[in-house]
Protein backbone atom coordinates (compact mmCIF):
# COMPACT_ATOMS: atom_id res chain seq x y z
CA UNK A 1 0.00 0.00 0.00
CA UNK A 2 1.04 3.46 -0.63
CA UNK A 3 0.30 6.53 1.21
CA UNK A 4 0.50 9.79 0.51
CA UNK A 5 -0.18 12.79 2.47
CA UNK A 6 -0.02 16.87 1.28
CA UNK A 7 -1.59 19.86 2.76
CA UNK A 8 -4.63 20.90 0.71
CA UNK A 9 -6.21 24.36 0.67
CA UNK A 10 -5.65 27.73 2.61
CA UNK A 11 -6.16 26.22 5.79
CA UNK A 12 -3.35 23.33 4.98
CA UNK A 13 -5.55 20.36 5.80
CA UNK A 14 -3.69 17.15 5.79
CA UNK A 15 -5.00 15.28 3.10
CA UNK A 16 -3.93 11.66 2.45
CA UNK A 17 -4.29 9.39 -0.40
CA UNK A 18 -4.04 5.50 -0.07
CA UNK A 19 -3.45 3.56 -2.81
CA UNK A 20 -3.12 -0.48 -3.69
CA UNK A 21 0.07 -1.02 -6.15
CA UNK A 22 -1.52 -4.16 -7.15
CA UNK A 23 -5.11 -2.87 -8.18
CA UNK A 24 -4.84 0.79 -8.75
CA UNK A 25 -8.05 1.15 -6.02
CA UNK A 26 -7.59 4.20 -3.83
CA UNK A 27 -9.46 5.97 -0.68
CA UNK A 28 -9.00 9.38 -0.45
CA UNK A 29 -9.90 11.39 3.00
CA UNK A 30 -10.53 14.69 3.31
CA UNK A 31 -10.09 15.55 -0.02
CA UNK A 32 -12.76 17.78 0.32
CA UNK A 33 -10.34 21.13 0.03
CA UNK A 34 -8.24 19.96 -2.41
CA UNK A 35 -10.18 18.50 -5.41
CA UNK A 36 -7.57 19.79 -8.42
CA UNK A 37 -5.07 18.34 -6.29
CA UNK A 38 -6.18 15.11 -5.28
CA UNK A 39 -7.82 14.58 -9.28
CA UNK A 40 -4.23 15.14 -10.11
CA UNK A 41 -2.20 13.06 -8.49
CA UNK A 42 -5.20 10.13 -8.62
CA UNK A 43 -4.75 11.10 -12.77
CA UNK A 44 -0.61 10.96 -12.53
CA UNK A 45 -0.29 7.18 -10.59
CA UNK A 46 -3.13 5.73 -12.54
CA UNK A 47 -5.09 5.11 -9.42
CA UNK A 48 -9.00 5.11 -9.59
CA UNK A 49 -10.57 6.14 -6.01
CA UNK A 50 -12.98 4.09 -4.60
CA UNK A 51 -14.09 5.86 -1.59
CA UNK A 52 -14.04 8.96 -0.09
CA UNK A 53 -13.38 9.62 2.90
CA UNK A 54 -13.89 12.38 6.04
CA UNK A 55 -12.35 12.62 9.60
CA UNK A 56 -15.03 15.58 10.19
CA UNK A 57 -17.45 18.07 8.68
CA UNK A 58 -15.43 21.34 8.86
CA UNK A 59 -15.33 22.72 5.46
CA UNK A 60 -11.05 22.63 5.08
CA UNK A 61 -11.69 18.67 5.42
CA UNK A 62 -14.97 17.94 3.36
CA UNK A 63 -15.76 21.39 1.48
CA UNK A 64 -16.24 20.54 -1.89
CA UNK A 65 -16.94 16.60 -1.71
CA UNK A 66 -19.66 17.29 -4.12
CA UNK A 67 -16.94 18.10 -6.94
CA UNK A 68 -14.72 15.80 -5.28
CA UNK A 69 -17.30 13.06 -5.74
CA UNK A 70 -18.30 14.10 -9.91
CA UNK A 71 -14.84 13.87 -10.61
CA UNK A 72 -13.86 10.62 -9.18
CA UNK A 73 -16.97 8.69 -9.28
CA UNK A 74 -16.29 7.48 -5.84
CA UNK A 75 -19.15 7.84 -2.98
CA UNK A 76 -18.72 10.10 -0.01
CA UNK A 77 -18.91 8.71 3.31
CA UNK A 78 -19.38 10.73 6.56
CA UNK A 79 -19.90 9.73 10.45
CA UNK A 80 -23.82 10.60 10.83
CA UNK A 81 -23.04 12.50 13.61
CA UNK A 82 -21.55 15.05 11.71
CA UNK A 83 -24.00 15.62 8.90
CA UNK A 84 -25.91 18.88 10.89
CA UNK A 85 -22.61 20.09 10.70
CA UNK A 86 -21.75 19.28 7.02
CA UNK A 87 -25.32 20.79 6.22
CA UNK A 88 -23.93 24.22 7.70
CA UNK A 89 -21.13 24.75 4.91
CA UNK A 90 -22.47 28.02 4.11
CA UNK A 91 -22.15 29.44 6.99
CA UNK A 92 -18.72 27.76 7.68
CA UNK A 93 -17.86 29.53 4.15
CA UNK A 94 -19.34 32.74 6.13
CA UNK A 95 -17.06 32.27 8.94
CA UNK A 96 -13.78 32.34 6.72
CA UNK A 97 -14.66 34.82 4.34
CA UNK A 98 -14.74 33.08 1.09
CA UNK A 99 -17.00 34.57 -1.53
CA UNK A 100 -18.86 31.43 -2.69
CA UNK A 101 -19.73 28.07 -0.51
CA UNK A 102 -19.26 25.18 -1.87
CA UNK A 103 -22.40 23.00 -2.60
CA UNK A 104 -24.00 21.04 -0.10
CA UNK A 105 -24.38 17.12 -1.46
CA UNK A 106 -26.42 14.49 -0.32
CA UNK A 107 -23.85 11.90 1.19
CA UNK A 108 -23.87 8.28 0.14
CA UNK A 109 -23.14 6.60 3.76
CA UNK A 110 -21.72 6.70 7.18
CA UNK A 111 -18.89 5.89 9.10
CA UNK A 112 -19.57 3.60 12.00
CA UNK A 113 -17.36 3.07 14.89
CA UNK A 114 -15.71 -0.54 14.48
CA UNK A 115 -16.58 -0.70 10.55
CA UNK A 116 -13.32 -2.04 8.55
CA UNK A 117 -12.91 -1.01 4.93
CA UNK A 118 -10.89 -3.50 2.45
CA UNK A 119 -8.37 -1.47 0.54
CA UNK A 120 -5.91 -4.12 -1.17
CA UNK A 121 -4.61 -6.43 1.62
CA UNK A 122 -4.88 -3.47 3.83
CA UNK A 123 -7.73 -2.64 6.23
CA UNK A 124 -9.04 0.98 7.00
CA UNK A 125 -10.83 0.57 10.58
CA UNK A 126 -13.57 3.89 11.80
CA UNK A 127 -12.58 4.37 15.23
CA UNK A 128 -15.21 7.54 16.27
CA UNK A 129 -13.68 9.91 18.29
CA UNK A 130 -16.07 12.73 19.70
CA UNK A 131 -15.22 15.53 20.95
CA UNK A 132 -13.97 17.80 18.46
CA UNK A 133 -17.06 17.77 16.66
CA UNK A 134 -19.53 15.48 17.66
CA UNK A 135 -18.90 12.85 14.24
CA UNK A 136 -15.23 12.98 14.23
CA UNK A 137 -13.60 9.86 13.34
CA UNK A 138 -10.09 8.72 13.27
CA UNK A 139 -8.58 6.21 10.89
CA UNK A 140 -6.55 3.00 11.76
CA UNK A 141 -4.84 1.81 8.45
CA UNK A 142 -3.16 -1.65 8.77
CA UNK A 143 -1.27 -3.18 6.54
CA UNK A 144 1.60 -5.77 7.10
CA UNK A 145 1.57 -5.82 11.11
CA UNK A 146 2.15 -2.14 10.32
CA UNK A 147 -0.71 0.41 11.81
CA UNK A 148 -0.86 4.29 11.32
CA UNK A 149 -3.79 6.68 12.29
CA UNK A 150 -5.21 9.09 10.61
CA UNK A 151 -6.53 11.53 13.29
CA UNK A 152 -7.87 14.41 12.00
CA UNK A 153 -8.39 17.57 14.40
CA UNK A 154 -8.88 15.06 17.40
CA UNK A 155 -4.98 15.07 17.71
CA UNK A 156 -2.32 16.94 16.58
CA UNK A 157 1.75 16.69 17.58
CA UNK A 158 1.26 18.38 21.04
CA UNK A 159 -2.10 19.48 21.08
CA UNK A 160 -5.51 18.46 20.63
CA UNK A 161 -8.61 20.32 17.99
CA UNK A 162 -10.47 22.84 19.16
CA UNK A 163 -13.53 21.22 21.10
CA UNK A 164 -15.84 25.05 21.62
CA UNK A 165 -17.26 24.78 18.43
CA UNK A 166 -20.50 23.17 19.13
CA UNK A 167 -22.11 20.27 21.22
CA UNK A 168 -18.70 19.07 22.82
CA UNK A 169 -16.05 19.40 25.47
CA UNK A 170 -12.76 19.19 26.55
CA UNK A 171 -13.22 15.57 28.15
CA UNK A 172 -14.58 14.56 25.25
CA UNK A 173 -11.71 15.03 23.15
CA UNK A 174 -9.11 13.67 26.04
CA UNK A 175 -11.53 10.81 26.79
CA UNK A 176 -11.96 9.90 22.74
CA UNK A 177 -8.01 9.58 22.32
CA UNK A 178 -7.55 8.03 25.53
CA UNK A 179 -10.22 5.08 24.68
CA UNK A 180 -9.57 5.13 20.86
CA UNK A 181 -6.32 5.93 20.14
CA UNK A 182 -3.62 5.41 23.10
CA UNK A 183 -4.29 1.76 23.10
CA UNK A 184 -2.19 1.22 19.89
CA UNK A 185 2.20 1.09 20.33
CA UNK A 186 4.24 3.85 20.97
CA UNK A 187 5.76 3.25 17.36
CA UNK A 188 2.41 3.97 15.55
CA UNK A 189 2.80 6.79 13.31
CA UNK A 190 0.19 9.25 13.77
CA UNK A 191 -0.66 11.63 10.64
CA UNK A 192 -2.98 14.73 12.21
CA UNK A 193 -5.40 16.69 9.95
CA UNK A 194 -3.06 19.44 10.25
CA UNK A 195 0.85 20.11 11.23
CA UNK A 196 3.59 17.97 11.22
CA UNK A 197 3.67 14.22 11.86
CA UNK A 198 3.85 12.61 15.69
CA UNK A 199 3.54 8.79 17.22
CA UNK A 200 1.49 7.55 19.59
CA UNK A 201 4.18 7.38 22.03
CA UNK A 202 5.29 10.99 21.40
CA UNK A 203 1.80 12.57 22.69
CA UNK A 204 1.20 9.68 25.33
CA UNK A 205 4.48 10.96 26.94
CA UNK A 206 4.66 14.58 25.90
CA UNK A 207 0.99 16.35 24.57
CA UNK A 208 0.06 18.47 27.69
CA UNK A 209 -3.59 17.53 27.34
CA UNK A 210 -3.13 13.71 27.77
CA UNK A 211 -0.47 14.05 31.57
ZN1 LIG B 1 -11.94 20.65 12.24
ZN1 LIG C 1 -9.14 21.14 10.14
Amino acid sequence: MIRETFPVGPLACNCTILADERSGEAIVVDGGDGVEEVTARLERNHWRAKLLLHTHAHIDHIGDVGRLRRETGAPALLHSADVPLYQTLPLQAGWLGLAQAPKVVLLDGDLRDGDVLALGAAEVKILHTPGHTPGSVCFAVAHAEQTALLTGDTLFAGSIGRWDLGGTSMEDIVDSIRAKLLPYADATPVIPGHGPFTTVGMERGMNPYLQ
